[in-house]
């Protein structure tokens, strides 16, 4: 078995450092611009606040997001998820780990959790796109990644094919924690793809905040909106 380390190492060979967004070979060079090219960099719409406000009977702190979810993000986000393109993991993972990192001034996490995907699901798609960014934000944090921590027992439809109500009955009680010893008391850093109505993040948030995680901060690649609701 390869670890992650490694398939991350074999990625890198089999995959020069191109724009995110358009596909374009960059210089390696280009340190404060990693992964974007100058073109993309002027069109793709960044989230404007820094933490986004959750509402208080939300179980999550704050929110950290790294671009506004349309045009060019979107449309990256979408290939990541759906079009077996796992190797923008790497870039997109790095992108969110600096966000995070000038977001929180270096404010510290002690573990790592990633929105689980359900068994059936992962072995379909073959990977999990928020785990892979997980695996990358952990080793830019130096914060320790929690795995099959939080599980997803049961399957449900497909948030994006749902109104907004039935979102949240759709994923209550999808979720289950198994190892609440590893989160009582810890500072959790709770990473997800794409956040729409909060729905999914905040049922993982239940957990962790039933299981006394002390602090619950959620990041995601891209989201519209302005707070997580309950
Ligand atoms: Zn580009």
């Amino acid at each position: 078995m390869l670890g992650n380390r490694n398939i991350e190492l074999l990625i890198e060979l089999l995959f020069p450092i191109k724009c995110v967004f358009c596909g374009q070979i960059l210089s390696s060079s280009v340190k404060d611009k990693d992964f974007i090219c100058n073109a993309c960099i002027e069109e793709v719409r960044f989230s404007e606040q820094s933490v986004i406000p959750v509402c208080e009977n939300s179980y999550c702190d704050g929110l950290i997001s790294l671009f506004q979810y349309r045009g060019l993000a979107e449309k990256a986000i979408k290939s990541f998820k759906f079009k077996n393109k796992p190797e923008l993991f790497r870039a997109f993972g790095h992108l969110l780990a600096d966000r995070i990192v000038k977001v929180t001034n270096g404010e510290g996490f002690d573990i790592i959790l990633y929105v689980p995907l359900h068994r059936i699901k992962q072995l379909a798609r073959g990977y999990n796109q928020s785990m892979l960014l997980a695996v990358v934000v952990s080793r830019c944090l130096k914060v320790p990644l929690a795995k099959n921590v939080l599980v997803k027992e049961r399957d449900t439809l497909p948030q994006s094919t749902l109104n907004r109500a039935v979102r949240f009955a759709n994923v209550e009680g999808a979720f289950t924690l198994k190892r609440a010893d590893k989160i009582m008391g810890k500072r959790v850093l709770l990473l997800d793809d794409v956040l729409t109505t909060g729905a999914t993040l905040n049922q993982c948030g239940k957990l962790l905040r039933a299981a006394s995680a002390e602090k619950i901060m959620c990041a995601v690649l891209a989201t519209n909106r302005r707070g997580i609701r309950e």
